[in-house]
């Protein structure tokens, strides 16, 4: 009898445990959290087998080597005041702004970095195409590293105090697409309000991807705001370049979001929930 109820505890234990019959999910936007155990576990937990993290450099080399969950690793910048927005963590050790440009390189060859990321030009009130973010572009091509800047809109408390709204409409994008023809590029939150100028540029520029973090969190934008914008996506043809995201945002609740859209088939859930993101990280080296 105790012998049965040991056995009927190990397997009610396992089955609560094991996630629930999940999703894939590849999470193009995650950040670091001072709970990184536990953040990994939910992670994990809601189906995420692969994410890419950015973060204060220090925080995100905590992360190396103790995570199941494949991380793709990141470099923020510029960083207003050198912070890091809303945890306002040191981006990096000594307070700069702008990662050296030798530096980055060495962390390159190293394979310490996987993608340019988050680019937080907005938040440091510069265009997406200022130059002085070419030089970064043009490792970023050299290296075949992909870059995702920050559009839309952004939370309260960022801290960061020459944040510009109007910096984060993808228009801008422009300028530094047609100088680096070669760089992949991808548009974070979708443009979020400026979704349709989002589209007008995945329209002329057929290898820039978005993704959908913050515009899929039900706890930032209202759901029927949500299925509007993946519906002018779906329309525009650009199934094939949107990826999942969260942004730390409840993992569950953004996954079942992207889940409830009925108009999205099981194969178009799938492309957005991982398939693209795999096509769009393929030329990525993996960092250590
Ligand atoms: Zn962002």
């Amino acid at each position: 009898m105790k012998i049965l109820f040991i056995f009927f505890s190990a397997f009610t234990l396992y089955f609560v445990s094991k996630p629930k019959d999940t999703q894939r999910v590849f999470d193009v936007h995650i950040h670091g959290s001072n709970d990184l155990v536990n953040q990994l576990k939910i992670l994990e937990h809601g189906g995420v087998y692969k994410a890419a993290l950015s973060t204060s450099w220090d925080l995100q080399n905590n992360y190396r080597g103790k995570s199941k969950i494949n991380l793709l690793f990141g470099l923020m910048f510029p960083c207003p005041n050198g912070k890091v927005p809303y945890s306002l963590q040191s981006c990096y050790e000594s307070g700069q702004e702008w990662p050296p440009l030798n530096w980055m390189e060495q962390q390159i060859k190293e394979s310490k970095i996987d993608f340019l990321g988050e680019v937080l030009n907005e938040y440091y009130g510069i265009s997406p195409s200022d130059s002085l973010l070419f030089p970064y572009y043009a490792l970023a091509e050299k290296y075949k590293l992909p870059v995702g800047i920050h559009t839309g809109g952004a939370g309260p408390n960022h801290g960061s105090p020459n944040f510009k709204i109007e910096m984060g409409n993808p228009l801008l994008l422009e300028k530094m697409l047609l100088r680096f023809s070669q760089l992949k590029v991808w548009i974070m939150h979708s443009g979020d309000q400026y979704y349709k100028e989002t589209i007008d540029v995945m329209h002329r520029y057929d290898h820039v991807y978005a993704d959908i973090s913050v515009i899929s969190n039900p706890d930032i934008v209202p759901s029927p705001q949500f299925k509007i914008i993946m519906k002018a996506f779906l329309e525009a043809g650009l199934e094939d370049r949107i990826m999942f995201g969260s942004d730390n945002g409840d993992i569950e609740k953004v996954i079942a979001s992207l889940d409830e859209v009925d108009f999205l088939s099981r194969e178009q859930k799938d492309k957005i929930f991982y398939k693209n993101a795999e096509r769009f990280f393929a030329t990525a080296k993996k960092a250590k």
